[in-house]
């Protein structure tokens, strides 16, 4: 079954392959991968054992797939980002959760269930723990189409910064960078002609990572990959991105706003630099998807327009917005709901692209509206086509890219409720 029933507009995700990859080979399991943003699950598959890697925008479908399955007297095991963070939620709707990273507790917790000791938690030892001789991903059991780029791999795990709405500091995934030659060897295994990192910032590290690049040199691939600003303070970064096959990188230049940027923890983006970084990127014909958020404290109604002026202007290859979204767990999750502007905890809104507290400077309806129109706007056909002339050799892709996103906003504003009415008290 490998034909998707729709298309998701991410990467092949590797956390199920991985798993995969982990279980004891003597435990002789069959395994059924399945991801509901390119396919269905099976439900009329006889199954043993589920396991479902949970993020917040997904904890409430995962619960409903989980309750499912123990009604029928399967066991449910939870992982993922949002079990991390909210374990006790997820235990409710599970025989067990597993916390942090599983390579240890995984094939533990599969040889307890199989001897008929399945405990209720397994929690990560960090002392432990690192991300060096984890076995290659089963990609043969995933579905190779539908998703938008097929090949993916992960060098690093975590960030060092402490940017206040991000579920990744707040799951206190540290830092962990993986050998080098096993990252080469797994790109080599699957021998495409582009991948992509799915690491949540690949520079934090400066020296591993000129070194990552340097080692992706004699490949002759492309590849793409998410980083922050901050790379570009290394002299080296530039050429190594070009030699080193780069097509593409996200950025989150997040606002064009210092005081926003300091609000939000993420001084470390300076708003001067981001002109240097377009040019430099366009110069070596890397495609740059640069993300904002709207929604932040000192947000008012004025800045949609800035920001679409902004990206039209600096012509920013693949914009990309985002709504202020405090993932539970994250200091600006406890601080919005001290300050009793937490509207609702219904996870499903909780993707960024919905809004789920009251903000300072305008009302929620204004907040979405304006999410709305700056989007429209920038993604209007003849806004795309004079950003995307200067893209130069990438011009095609780009304006592809800048198409592509029309169906995806097509299929999110044609939603009736976006702003879930529950308002927490
Ligand atoms: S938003 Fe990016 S840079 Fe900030 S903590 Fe999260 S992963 Fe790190």
């Amino acid at each position: 079954d490998v034909w998707p029933v729709k298309t998701s507009f991410r990467e092949s995700p590797v956390t199920a392959t991985s798993l995969a990859a982990l279980i004891p080979p003597e435990l002789d399991c069959q395994i059924i991968i399945a991801d509901e943003s390119v396919g269905q699950t099976p439900f009329r598959e006889k199954v043993d054992l589920v396991a479902i890697s949970v993020l917040t925008g997904t904890a409430h479908r995962s619960y409903e797939i989980a309750d499912y399955y123990r009604e029928k007297g399967v066991k449910v095991v939870l992982g993922g980002v949002h079990v991390t963070l909210l374990p006790d939620e997820a235990a409710k709707y599970a025989d067990s959760i597993v916390i942090g990273f599983a390579e240890k507790t995984w094939p533990e917790l599969l040889k307890d269930y199989f001897s008929g000791n399945l405990k209720p938690r397994y929690i990560e030892d960090k002392s432990t723990n690192t991300f060096a001789a984890v076995p290659m991903a089963r990609r043969d059991l995933q579905k190779r189409f539908g998703y938008m780029a097929p090949h993916t791999v992960s060098a690093t795990r975590g960030c060092k910064g402490s940017c206040d709405f991000c579920a990744v500091p707040a799951a206190e995934f540290g830092w962990q960078t993986r050998p080098i030659r096993e990252v080469i060897d797994e790109i080599k295994m699957m021998n495409p002609r582009k991948v992509v990192f799915n690491d949540v910032s690949m520079g934090e590290d400066m020296l591993y990572f000129k070194e990552l690049l340097r080692a992706l040199i004699p490949l002759k691939i492309q590849w793409g990959g998410l980083a922050s600003t901050k790379i570009f303070r290394d002299p080296e970064v530039v050429d190594l991105l070009h030699k080193s096959g780069c097509s593409y990188l996200l950025i989150g230049f997040e606002s064009i706003s210092e005081k926003s940027l300091s609000n939000i923890n993420k001084g470390f983006n300076k708003t001067e630099s981001y002109e240097g970084i377009i040019k430099a990127l366009r110069k070596i014909n890397v495609v740059l998807m640069g993300t904002f958020i709207f929604g932040l404290d000192s947000d008012d109604k004025s800045v949609f327009e800035r920001t679409v002026d902004y990206v039209n202007e600096h012509k920013i290859d693949i914009p990309r917005y985002a709504i202020y979204t405090p993932y539970p767990r994250t200091p600006s999750f406890d601080r919005l709901k001290k300050q009793g502007r937490i509207l609702h905890e219904y996870w499903p809104h909780y993707d960024t692209q919905h809004v789920v507290f009251d903000p300072l400077l305008m009302n929620p309806q204004e907040l979405d509206d304006g999410f709305k129109w700056a989007y429209k706007n920038t993604f209007k056909v003849s806004s795309s086509f004079k950003r995307t002339l200067s893209s130069g050799k990438n011009f095609f892709i780009t304006f592809a890219g800048n198409l592509a996103y029309r169906i995806y906003l097509k299929r999110l504003f044609g939603e009736n409720d976006r702003i879930y009415k529950h308002i927490v008290t």
